[in-house]
């Protein structure tokens, strides 16, 4: 049973993806409403695109459980129709909902999904904002599944198709839906509560399709007051690699100053920035209005807005044929172009920043992006054309770049 092999609906729906976000820019344009901050937003994308690279790598490991209960230890075989499809899709929702309650409760399973409530706008992308290794934290949440009997292929995509439904609700421009819909379903009301800074939002509404959990299990919260969006603690950072790790360093940073035993295991497993006394006390979340709210930004020049926003299509691209046709390549190669692709991305972050590193990592980068695409293209096409090809990105590229060396060789900052 190679359940890897399962049609990947995620990466197939990425042209919806972008022409839905198409549209909303388009909404906020009408309007006159900036929806969209381009460094948020890339960074937003840059999350949902490791999560997806890191997602080839991991998927096979990650179903291993749930395939050894099912072959061996299965209560029922569940037969594949619309009924069951529908009742596993509820069972999905429920243990989603688990999952996603303890991830917002429990200090060291934050740490796994906060990257997809950093961002400080609210827009499709952030939808695609998630965290990396998140997936490694709910997989055991859906084994229940699998001991009563349904099919680990089944499993796999009505888990996809439950993600997929969140897509639509990471928006501003839909207002409250008919009652009915919104009583039963997440909708983008409930949702924007979802990633409220505000103290009467914090931890509420933790549904994935439904609602319906939350009324049940007292974790509903209306949408009431004008709804600010982000974390307490604000990670000010542009690195996908960095906003994956920032809570968790933060985390084992007071675990160990600690000096209690008791309280290093508080800190891990009570609420998200819980600290015992001798840390300064929880922190709290304060009240917020959009208006008081200082959202993180950095400033670059245009020119260099424009050179990320050449690379970052680059990016997809290559991140769309790894998607596709990494099934067809050898371990290393696809190590090596996952690799670089994830490289690409705290790259680009870094230029946001401006940092210093960056400006010897992108060189670095230019010419790795060169060569490797040189080898895996060339082995498809005539090698000639892809290498004059690359040889040409290159030279642009570094060109470019060198217009802006001033802006990274003033700053001197660490390495993250
Ligand atoms: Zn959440
Ligand atoms: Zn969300």
């Amino acid at each position: 049973m190679d359940v890897a092999q399962a049609t990947n609906y995620i990466a197939l729906a990425i042209p919806i993806f972008f022409l839905l976000i198409g549209i909303e820019l388009l909404i906020g344009k009408l309007k006159e409403t900036k929806l969209y901050r381009f460094n948020d937003a890339v960074t937003n994308i840059s999350c949902g695109i490791g999560q997806q690279i890191i997602g080839v790598f991991s998927k096979t490991i990650l179903i291993i459980g749930y395939l050894y209960l099912y072959e061996h230890h299965r209560l029922f075989t569940i037969e594949h129709t619309w009924f069951n499809a529908f009742l596993l899709f509820i069972g999905v929702d429920f243990f989603y909902y688990w999952f996603h309650r303890l991830a917002h409760e429990v200090s060291f399973m934050w740490g796994s999904h906060v990257v997809h409530h950093q961002s400080e706008e609210y827009n499709l992308s952030v939808a695609l904002r998630q965290g990396w290794i998140q997936a490694f934290f709910s997989t055991s949440f859906y084994l229940p599944l699998a001991f009563l009997g349904f099919h680990p292929v089944a499993f796999v995509v009505i888990n996809q198709l439950q993600t997929l439904y969140q897509f639509w609700i990471h928006t501003k421009t839909i207002d409250k839906l008919p009652a009915p819909f919104e009583y039963v379903m997440n909708t983008p009301s409930h949702h924007r509560v979802h990633h409220g800074v505000n103290p009467k939002y914090i931890d509420r509404n933790h549904g994935g399709t439904l609602i319906i959990f939350d009324r049940i299990f007292g974790t509903f919260q209306a949408e009431e007051e004008e709804v600010v969006y982000g974390i307490t603690t604000q990670p000010k950072s542009w690195n996908p690699l960095w906003l994956n790790l920032d809570y968790w360093a933060d985390m084992f940073r007071n675990v160990k100053r600690a000096t209690k035993w008791s309280d290093k295991i508080k800190i891990l497993i009570k609420e998200p920035g819980w600290k015992p006394a001798e840390l300064g006390g929880p922190i709290e979340g304060q009240p917020v209005t959009p208006q008081t709210f200082k959202k993180y930004d950095t400033t670059i020049p245009n020119g260099l807005n424009y050179y990320i926003l050449f690379q970052y299509l680059v990016i997809m691209l290559s991140t769309t044929l790894f998607l596709f046709g990494s099934s067809k390549l050898d371990f290393l190669p696809k190590l090596a172009a996952g690799a670089l692709i994830l490289f690409s991305l705290v790259n680009l972050g870094g230029l946001f920043e401006a940092k210093r590193w960056v400006w010897y990592a992108e060189h670095l980068r230019l010419l790795l992006i060169t060569l490797l695409g040189a080898l895996l293209l060339g082995s498809v096409m005539s090698s000639i054309p892809i290498i004059l090809l690359g040889l040409a990105f290159m030279g642009l590229s570094i060109i470019w770049l060198n217009q802006y060396r001033s802006i990274f060789t003033k700053t001197i900052t660490s390495l993250i």
